[in-house]
């Protein structure tokens, strides 16, 4: 059952007394000198898949990484645990890489990281001719697919490198796996021979909530208040603007929060990034251009406050929370002028026609996720070709409280017909808003304006409020059933719509759920393993955070590097007195033993 030397690597090293999921298999199977390609969600472990095989075979592990902003606290982690780490890439001078270099080809390293650009020299491709490379791992391997979202490419030139070496074996790993993209990579790459491991996508300490769009920022503030108070968090929005405005919002409100966007220099960005990974409880408000790769074990949840562009980008950026396996969650206010601004971008997007359907296929699967009345993870499960243990998870909104579905189909009528008799009568297209009037028989001064009240189908929908009406409008368009149409973002009719108008289609809608919607408490939420701590165990933890924040704040390292959050809750609940106890807890290893024992044994004395 496995080789013996990489369990011991992986309890001397990292602390921990077993292999998670198929670590194990990925481990033995690369340390004998196979291929593999890894898929596994974030917060699986894959480090641990590369790291052990670099550790164990003779030689330098070299890992291809596109986070070149986070490689120095990655080798700042792997040294902390007493691993010879090192890095190559742009942000060094010279002299520095030089060193990196030597100690490279002496064999003095155990791990390499080495940034996808550098590739691109031939000096870099001779270097690793003749070092001693042990295994190359490419993390976030789906940076070579051009079906994805973070497609780089320098990651091409990773097949040169296989060309060069071919002596030495391969894994690639990627949380990112729809069968498109694994299929991409594997060609890319040429690991037609490599053995494939899949894991369950499911993060099950992940409660995935998608909510209507009301007053989205004091929907935020709301939801922050009640169940995230001094939790990390990442907000995401589109544009760079709604990012510096609701950063500002929040920080008026008295959360800390720090925008996060390509329109801030570089310095900005990179000292606003610094911040989130080594103080607590920070929010960074971002546009997606934030977070792949980043590590950080405790973002407590990711907020959306504008609808994400595909189901894969949405499970990544999610994905960022709660790595630590504690409860954590993704919540997305999501209305109808997401709708109407995404596929707006769409039709107004270059590429040709095959691209934009191809965007046009993400936003509609996003879309049938937000209006799903079904368990949400088991529908991003089946996203990604994965079923669900049982038919609803327990811990998504639709579980903890089911909507109501309601028959639709007279309302859709009304709507539609209203757009045709506009059209047809007058020529005349219209947004949602002159439409949801007309319906609702209101004399507004546009109403009168175009004589809409003279329609015969003015005040025929006063039975449903203006928000309803609006939620039938966002519901027909991501059912196909209604389309926007240029800059005003005017509905009209599509080819299904006459279905409904005379074919006696049915329309099932889903009613939104009332504002003061039942919410879970975080105790609920409690598929994750986690154990509440007593007021005694608290107050320890408490203080063995303010003893890793002093710590990690004179060494300059994120406070994660030191111990994790829930290394930290184990210790505070055992109360170790030993050092020999202390080395029981899962995430303490020799090396952090040796270095950190006395000072957290020292902490639980005081
Ligand atoms: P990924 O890269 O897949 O997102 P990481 O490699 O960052 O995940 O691992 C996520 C967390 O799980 C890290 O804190 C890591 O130390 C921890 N971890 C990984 N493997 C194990 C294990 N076998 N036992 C305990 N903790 C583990
Ligand atoms: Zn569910």
């Amino acid at each position: 059952m496995g080789n013996p030397q990489t369990l011991d690597v992986l309890s001397r090293v990292f602390g921990y007394d077993s292999f998670r999921g198929d670590q194990q298999e990925v481990v033995d199977h690369v340390v004998d000198g196979g291929d593999a390609l890894v898929l596994m969600p974030t917060g699986a472990g894959k480090s641990l898949c590369y790291q052990i095989p670099a550790l164990v075979r003779d030689g330098v592990g070299v890992v291809i990484s596109p986070l070149i902003a986070l490689m120095q606290d990655q080798v700042d982690g792997l040294r902390a645990a007493g691993v010879r780490a090192g890095y190559l890439n742009s942000t060094q001078d010279p002299d520095e890489r030089r060193m990196v270099e030597a100690e490279f080809l002496a064999g003095r390293l155990d791990l390499l990281y080495l940034a996808p650009e550098r590739l691109r020299s031939e000096a870099t491709m001779r270097l690793v001719e003749r070092g001693p490379v042990s295994v190359f791992a490419i993390d976030e391997a789906h940076c070579v697919s051009q079906w994805g979202h973070d497609f780089r490419p320098d990651y091409l030139e990773l097949s040169t490198l296989h060309e060069r070496r071919p002596d030495v074996p391969r894994i690639a790993l990627t949380a990112t796996a729809t069968p498109a993209t694994r299929e991409e990579i594997t060609a890319r790459l040429k690991l037609t021979d490599a053995r494939v491991f899949v894991s369950s996508f499911d993060r099950p300490n992940i409660q995935y909530r998608i909510v209507p769009k009301r007053d989205p920022r004091k929907q935020l503030l709301d939801f922050l208040r009640t169940e995230h108070a001094g939790d990390a968090g990442i907000v995401y929005c589109l544009s760079r603007r709604s990012v510096e405005e609701t950063a500002e919002f929040l920080s008026r409100n008295g959360i800390e929060a720090l925008p996060y966007h390509a329109g801030l220099d570089a310095g900005t960005r990179a000292r606003h990034q610094a911040r989130f990974l080594r103080e607590d409880g920070l929010v960074v408000v971002a546009t997606i251009a934030f977070g792949m790769g980043i590590d950080k074990p405790d973002v407590r949840f990711v907020a959306h406050l504008d609808l994400p562009k595909s189901v894969e980008g949405y499970y990544q950026e999610t994905g960022r929370a709660g790595r630590d396996g504690l409860p954590s969650t993704a919540w997305l206010a999501y209305g109808l002028a997401d709708v109407v601004a995404q596929r707006r971008l769409i039709d107004t997007s270059e590429g040709d026609a095959a691209h934009r359907r191809r965007l046009s296929s993400h936003l509609d699967a996003m879309l049938a996720l937000c209006e799903t009345v079904d368990c949400r993870r088991a529908r991003l499960l089946a996203y990604f070709g994965q079923q669900l243990d049982g038919e609803r998870c327990g811990n998504c909104d639709t579980c903890l409280s089911p909507p109501e579905t309601w028959d639709g189909t007279v309302a859709a009528q009304k709507l539609l017909s209203t757009v045709v008799r506009l059209k047809r009568e007058r020529g005349q297209k219209f947004g949602a808003g002159q439409i949801v009037d007309i319906l609702r028989g209101k004399r507004t001064p546009k109403v009168t304006q175009h004589r809409h009240d003279q329609l015969s189908v003015f005040g025929v929908g006063t039975d449903l409020g203006e928000g309803e009406w609006r939620a039938v409008v966002r519901q027909l368009l991501a059912q196909g059933l209604l389309a926007v149409e240029g800059d005003y973002g005017t509905l009209v009719t599509t080819d299904a719509s006459d279905e409904v108008l005379f074919r006696g289609r049915t329309v099932p809608l889903r009613r939104d759920p009332a504002r003061t919607a039942v919410r879970s408490s975080r105790t609920t939420s409690a598929r994750a393993e986690t154990v509440e701590l007593d007021d005694e165990a608290s107050a320890v933890f408490e203080r063995l955070r303010a003893w890793r924040a002093a710590a990690a704040k004179e060494q300059g390292v994120p406070a994660y590097v030191l111990f994790h959050d829930a290394t930290l809750r184990q210790i505070a609940t055992l109360r170790p007195s030993t050092r020999a106890e202390l080395g029981t807890v899962n995430g303490v290893g020799e090396t952090k033993l040796s270095r950190y024992g006395d000072e957290v044994l020292g902490v639980l004395t005081s």
